[in-house]
Formats: C-alpha cells, sequence, structure tokens
C-alpha cells in the first residue's frame, strides 16, 4: 500500500488510518501521528489528509459538518449512531451494486456510492 511517492507524514497518517475503523476526524488523527512526529502540526495533518483524499488513498465523510477519515477505499457504505456518533462500516454489495446499476443517470458513468444509514446503536437504543 505504502509507496514512493508517500512522504513520513502520509505514511504515519495512512499507517493509523489502516490501524483503525473508528472513521476519525483530522484532530483524532493529529493527536495520533503528533506520537511518532511531535513537531506535526495540525494544518500539516489536515493538508496531508486533503491531499490523500484528492489522491484516492483516503476517503472524506462529511457528517454534521465535520469530516471524518477512512483508511479504507474500498466500496462500502457506513451507518452513523445519531445519539453517540459512532460511524461504523457497512459491507454490503448488494446495496452498493444495486444502487450503482439503478441510478440510471443520463450523462455520468458512475463508479461508486456513498450511503449514510442513520440509527442508533445497541449501546444507544
Ligand atoms: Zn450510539
Ligand atoms: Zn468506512
Amino acid at each position: 500500500m505504502v509507496d514512493k511517492r508517500l512522504t513520513i507524514q502520509k505514511i504515519k497518517i495512512l499507517e493509523y488510518l489502516h490501524s483503525v475503523h473508528s472513521h476519525p476526524t483530522a484532530d483524532v488523527v493529529y493527536e495520533a501521528v503528533k506520537k511518532h512526529i511531535p513537531n506535526i502540526s495540525l494544518a500539516t495533518v489536515y493538508r496531508n489528509l486533503n491531499q490523500m483524499v484528492d489522491s484516492g488513498d483516503v476517503l472524506r465523510l462529511e457528517i454534521n459538518g465535520e469530516y471524518h477519515f477512512d483508511g479504507d477505499v474500498s466500496k462500502h457504505l457506513h451507518c452513523y449512531c445519531s445519539r453517540c456518533g459512532k460511524l461504523v462500516d457497512v459491507f454490503n454489495k448488494k446495496i452498493t451494486d444495486y444502487a450503482i446499476k439503478n441510478v440510471d443517470l443520463p450523462g455520468f458513468e458512475v463508479s461508486n456510492v456513498q450511503v449514510l444509514f442513520k440509527g442508533l446503536c445497541t449501546k444507544c437504543s
């Protein structure tokens, strides 16, 4: 996964994102990466995250005006607990394939879909 165009900052950010499934915000990523690169700034983390979103190495989800980052860029959906904010992966090929196949949008060749399910996690319900 890790290739030469990546700087040490990007490598540490990616390593962290690949080690968690919590879809952290930039602040959380910053706290984690700071342990490896003490002089890194939050702005640098933001910049690197956004560059990796543009290059397709990281997924960015906007929920309630806040950005969450995901190191898993494979086709998957998310479910959000509207009480505690927990964000979990939903791997349901049936839904993604169905949505992509049936979107029927002239002028577009659709290759991926983002769906956010909302509800309550078992702890909150
Ligand atoms: Zn919850
Ligand atoms: Zn995810």
